[in-house]
């Protein structure tokens, strides 16, 4: 049974690679038609019909030759390939094969570590969701609204059934989770004159909340920002430039899927230590 749901695992993976690449594109075309509108003015890359959309059949980003479906087997197909594009020899990208291994190994491991129930199927759909936001906000710097709000609602109906908090717990860990940084963000502005934050970094912190209540925000507020400066340090070296921009999501996101394993019995070992 843990076999089947891995490679079910690993095709959502493929899936989520798609995602990645064309809901960014499909956001872009959006937001540079709805200008054109408001504008009344021809602006540049302003299509009048979408060229991309999450349901056209795959094709190699280079030669745009359409693959077809042995080409597209996750994981297998990369191996059998060399990497390469079957057509043209362009190389593959190694997230490709990556995304699909982490999404199986995740959800093998929460379906091993839990068991097969309800709380691991609502797990493993929000390490989709993180996933995908994390690869979206390292490359083009956003956290959808289409991906975030739908998490929000996710983690709020799920503990209207008490899965993981209660819904009133619920509720405030989303309004906290927002809060908090809401405040750190104009904090920040007022002494600076400078944005250190997203208002896409909010609205996940705000879904994080609500999936693991109020309580988790002490650990997931922590250990993001730990993990923030860590990921700025090292992109600091490898980048060695003073001033760059560096996505806080993917922190937020790695956060999340490290509360329900670890941070859930460390705020309680520490909540239970101050008493
Ligand atoms: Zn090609």
């Amino acid at each position: 049974m843990l076999i089947i749901i891995t490679i079910v695992a690993i095709c959502i993976g493929s899936f989520l690679n798609v995602v990645i690449l064309r809901l960014p594109k499909v956001l872009d075309e959006q937001y540079h038609q709805e200008a054109s509108q408001v504008l009344g003015i021809k602006v540049p890359n302003a299509e009048n019909h979408p060229t991309e959309n999450l349901n056209r059949r795959s094709a190699c980003p280079h030669c745009h030759t359409p693959l077809k479906a042995w080409h597209n087997i996750p994981i297998l197909s990369f191996i059998f390939l060399r990497g390469k594009c079957r057509f043209c020899h362009y190389k593959i990208s190694f997230t490709y094969p990556t995304i699909e291994i982490l999404s199986g190994a995740l959800v093998f491991f929460i379906m091993w570590h839990f068991g097969i129930n309800a709380f691991s199927l609502l797990l493993s759909i929000l390490c989709f969701f993180l996933i995908v936001l994390t690869v979206i906000d390292l490359k083009h710097f956003i956290l959808p609204d289409v991906l975030t709000l739908p998490l929000l609602w996710i983690g709020l109906l799920a503990n209207s059934f008490y899965v993981f908090t209660t819904p009133v717990f619920s509720l405030w860990g989303a309004a906290i989770g927002y809060g908090t940084l809401w405040f750190t963000f104009w904090i920040f502005k007022i002494i600076t004159q400078k944005e250190g934050l997203g208002y896409g970094d909010f609205k996940l912190m705000a879904a994080l909340g609500a999936w693991f209540g109020f309580q988790s925000l002490l650990f997931i507020v922590l250990v993001s920002a730990v993990l923030g400066i860590l990921f700025a340090l090292l992109l600091s070296l490898i980048k060695r430039k003073k001033h760059f921009l560096i996505p806080f999501g993917p922190s937020i996101a790695l956060t999340g899927v490290l509360y329900p394993v670890v941070g859930h019995e460390l705020t309680y070992a520490y909540f239970s230590s101050c008493t």
